[in-house]
């Protein structure tokens, strides 16, 4: 299984999101899980990718050339893909994975996570997205999506897009679990 990892760049946030993030690549490394994130050497990337070269697995860094240029690419990281554009980036992201996990983040990660969201809705990603709601984090954002569904702006089958769990150890279960997700699902992308 390969999975993509979207999460924080900075080193300044509390030691839990450390903790949980150091866990969940553990579980990735033991399950023999191959990992796709943002190439970052600090914050929540730099610890997943810290832990899952330590112990042996593997992961891979997708990230633009401005920010190599700048030495923000984690020097240890032997699998790179440099892309042009932060656009181009994304969607390189989404390539080839069985599966989609958002750590908590700034807005870089909550932009590539409803990038993520958006293009599911709209049939051209299919694959699972779990978000990690490590202390709480992301409970505003569920509350904002389910109000999307309870308004109208979104559908009610949506709300299958997602799934929210919050210890590291219920991420690789939630990914094999998720409700199924084809390109059909354009049909029902706009609520008429
Ligand atoms: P954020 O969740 O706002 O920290 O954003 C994470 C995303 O920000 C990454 O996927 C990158 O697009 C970008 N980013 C910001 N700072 C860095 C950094 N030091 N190294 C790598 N990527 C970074």
């Amino acid at each position: 299984m390969k999975i993509c990892v979207y999460c924080a760049s900075s080193a300044k946030i509390g030691q839990s999101y450390f903790n949980a993030t150091e866990k969940l690549a553990r579980y990735f490394v033991e399950n023999h899980i191959e990992v796709v994130y943002g190439g970052g050497a600090i914050g929540l990337m730099g610890k997943l990718a810290d832990t899952i070269l330590a112990l042996g697995g593997k992961i891979k860094g997708i990230m633009p050339k401005f920010m190599n240029e700048v030495e923000w690419a984690h020097k240890q990281v032997p699998d790179f893909e440099f892309t042009d554009t932060m656009q181009e980036r994304k969607s390189k992201f989404l390539e080839g994975i069985d599966g989609l996990v958002t750590l908590p983040g700034g807005s870089g990660t909550l932009e590539e996570l409803l990038e993520a969201i958006t293009l599911k809705r709209l049939g051209q990603f299919t694959k699972p997205i779990v978000i990690l709601n490590t202390n709480g984090f992301y409970t505003p954002l569920k509350e904002m999506l389910e109000r999307c569904v309870s308004e109208n702006f979104m559908h009610e089958k949506h709300l299958q897009m997602w799934n929210f769990v919050n210890e590291p150890e219920e991420v690789i279960d939630s990914i094999k679990n998720s409700a199924t997700w084809n390109s059909d699902s354009i049909k029902f992308a706009t609520n008429k």
